[in-house]
């Protein structure tokens, strides 16, 4: 893998340094939107001879945090560090547009790019990402990573090993979140298909963007969970999207 946070800082440096300082000024004056959008088509694709670009398609994972640790270093005008921007990857390959009715185990954890019309969107919520919990006994606050919907608690307070804990929300992180719909388009389907959809999930400054009736292109991470939940689980799956980036093509008012 030739993928490296240095390697990205080099892209950033070399292709997006008028955006690098214009989100430098964000994040010194507060302001809201900490990512920067790299098309991927015309910038990505003539860097390294594409090879970065197709490492972030098959191993998104791995290669996303190369890229957000290689944009915090990034230098800029304003001389702070961009820890915690988010670089979003647009404009993909024809290639890796799949069809929603296509999506298949192989293209679980792989970077896609799906089209189609928002159908639902829920309210747009705190996720927690990293729980506080304080300890009874002591007093001192242990900090858990938050993956999936299930709060995680700590086993222990790592400083006592007392096993009471009580969860702090305030003093917990937490990222906006939502959950869209996206529906194939109906004049796609041949007559009497019923129109697939995908579960979408929108974090940070993703969350929000859409409406009902907009046709958007959504490009991000195949991800699967098993059907059922608690202890029922099941071997089957449901695929949904772990969004990086949103295309508006079309603004339903
Ligand atoms: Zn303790």
């Amino acid at each position: 893998m030739i993928s490296s946070p240095t390697l990205w800082t080099e892209f950033f440096e070399r292709y997006y340094r008028d955006e690098i300082n214009k989100l430098a000024y964000k994040v010194k004056s507060g302001g809201d939107g900490r990512s920067l959008y790299v098309n991927f088509v015309n910038d990505l694709l003539i860097f390294q001879e594409g090879k970065l670009g197709e490492e972030l398609l098959e191993h998104p994972d791995e290669v996303l945090m190369h890229a957000e640790k290689g944009l915090a270093n990034v230098s800029n005008i304003y001389g702070v560090s961009l820890e915690g921007c988010k670089p979003r990857f647009y404009a993909l390959p024809t290639a890796r547009k799949v069809l929603i009715r296509d999506l298949r185990s192989q293209h679980i954890s792989k970077f896609v790019a799906v089209e189609g019309i928002v159908r639902k969107v829920t309210e747009v919520r705190p996720r927690i990402v990293e729980a506080a919990f304080a300890c009874t006994n002591c007093g001192s606050v242990n900090m858990v990573q938050q993956e999936d919907s299930q709060l995680r608690q700590p086993y222990e307070c790592s400083r006592c090993h007392n096993r009471r804990l009580v969860f702090l929300p305030d003093s917990s992180v937490s990222i906006d979140s939502q959950r869209v719909k996206i529906q194939e388009y109906p004049e796609n389907l041949r007559g009497g298909e019923q129109p697939q959809t995908i579960d979408v999930i929108l974090e940070g400054d993703l969350a929000g963007l859409i409406n009902p009736g907009d046709r958007v292109i959504v490009n991000g991470i195949v991800r699967a969970k098993p059907r059922g939940s608690g202890q029922r689980k099941l071997t089957h799956m449901d695929l949904y999207i772990e969004g990086n980036s949103v295309e508006i093509l079309q603004q339903e008012y």
